[in-house]
């Protein structure tokens, strides 16, 4: 009944420990349910591939590739696809784990998933991109399929890659399978408001966070880690709903403006030069004083472990919204709540993403495609119904947040779990 596994190096540091303090605290809260919970502590596969691609240059480079199913017992894994030089299986089967925990908290009828590949694409050219997409797609291809395991974007993935994707499945099973990915472009079967659809969510949540602890949006100080497609998008979304962008940071740089960005400025030069640094409209900042900065609301919007333990102690901020997944580790979430700083968590914070990549699912299947209002409509009306419900958890059981959204998820999943019964 241990849960170390043999090929884990630590279950303590990194996203998998933190994951796995996470799954311990809410076992109080599961009743019978915990004699299933073993099952969360260890991925249901996890499959390491050798990404060969030859270069522009002709040299053969090789590329570790990963797609972990953590858990499919509520329907096909689902979960994105991360390009980055630091990924690891480990981190794949955290954020597999985490898409598990998020599609239940939401109601989507999917287990968790996630992939990547150890590359730093900026290194790559548009040709070697596709190659190496191509390859990594037609290697796990084994195991992906529009009902078994369906991947979407992630860090430093995009339409594009979805498209090279799709394409590359298809190809290799003779059909034109749009429902094996989401987040494709929209000629492709892909669903308006996709792109943005996480930084609304974290907006969504954020918004109720907000009013229930009666904090003016209007003239709120925002700080935002991350400016890709989570972070930039609810940044807009605040903005428009009054609120100042005091402070940005990524991996360009940190800049700080006190009266708030010119939003449309920054986006501008997001797009034209790949980060925040360098941005006119505001002071260099130096990337530790980040965590200082005086504000009302923080969204890491990065990656993980960013809120570590000594961060937590200076952050200033009232909300803190988990755009990224696992941007908190254990002892940084206890330090916050100890000093009352509310943490809308990753699990329901960003899950804006995934609901929207599944109504672009629904959307392939019936060939039957939705407005811009209409995804935005039921993309807020899901996310308030599942943040009420994971609220109402927490008041009653006198939980965080986090905790009470992995109880509402677990209890989901460990309900299938056993309603299925183990076989054989
Ligand atoms: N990568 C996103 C996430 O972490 C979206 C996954 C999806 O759409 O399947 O939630």
């Amino acid at each position: 009944m241990t849960s170390q596994l043999s090929y884990v190096r630590t279950t303590t540091d990194g996203p998998w420990g933190t994951y796995l303090s996470q799954v311990d605290r809410v076992v109080p809260y599961l009743g019978e349910l915990a004699r299933w919970v073993e099952t969360l502590k260890r991925p249901k596969r996890a499959l390491i591939v050798d990404v060969p691609i030859e270069l522009d240059n002709g040299e053969v480079a090789h590329f570790e590739g990963f797609r972990v199913q953590h858990n499919m017992s509520r329907g096909p894994g689902k979960g994105g696809v991360r390009y980055h030089p630091d990924v690891t299986l480990e981190e794949v089967m955290a954020l597999a784990a985490w898409m598990s925990i998020k599609n239940a908290a939401v109601n989507l009828p999917y287990g968790g998933a996630k992939g990547g590949i150890r590359v730093d694409p900026a290194k790559l050219s548009h040709k070697e991109l596709e190659r190496i997409t191509r390859r990594y797609t037609s290697e796990i291809g084994i195991i992906i399929g529009p009902h078994s395991d369906i991947p979407a974007p992630d860090v430093n993935t995009n339409p594009q890659i979805m498209a090279w994707m799709m394409d590359t499945y298809s190809m290799n099973t003779g059909t034109t399978a749009t429902g094996v990915v989401t987040g494709k472009p929209i000629h492709l079967g892909g669903s308006l408001g996709r792109v943005k659809a996480t930084g609304r969510g974290v907006f969504v949540t954020g918004r109720e966070a907000a009013r229930r602890l009666s904090l003016d949006l209007s003239g709120a100080r925002v700080a935002v880690q991350g400016f890709g497609n989570v972070g930039g998008a609810a940044a807009e979304l605040f903005n428009q709903a009054g609120a100042r962008i005091i402070a940005a940071q990524d991996h360009t740089g940190s800049i700080f403006n006190e009266s708030g960005f010119d939003m449309a400025d920054l986006m501008a030069h997001v797009k034209a030069s790949g980060g925040v640094g360098g941005f006119k409209g505001g002071e260099v900042m130096g990337n530790e004083e980040f965590w200082d900065v005086k504000c009302d609301i923080l969204i890491p919007a990065a990656l993980e472990s960013q809120i570590t333990a000594a961060r937590a102690k200076r952050i200033t901020a009232r909300l803190v919204l988990e755009g990224a997944n696992g941007p908190t580790v254990p002892q940084a979430d206890d330090i916050l709540a100890e000093r009352g700083i509310l943490v809308v968590p990753d699990v329901i914070c960003n899950a804006g993403g995934v609901t929207v990549s599944y109504f672009e699912w629904v959307q392939d299947f019936s060939s039957f495609f939705w407005t811009e209002d209409e995804i935005n409509l039921r993309l807020d009306k899901i996310m308030m119904g599942a943040l009420k419900k994971i609220w109402d958890t927490a008041d009653r059981h006198k939980i965080t947040l986090r905790t009470a959204t992995f109880a509402v998820a677990c209890e989901r999943i460990l309900t299938a779990r056993k309603e299925r019964g183990l076989y054989p």
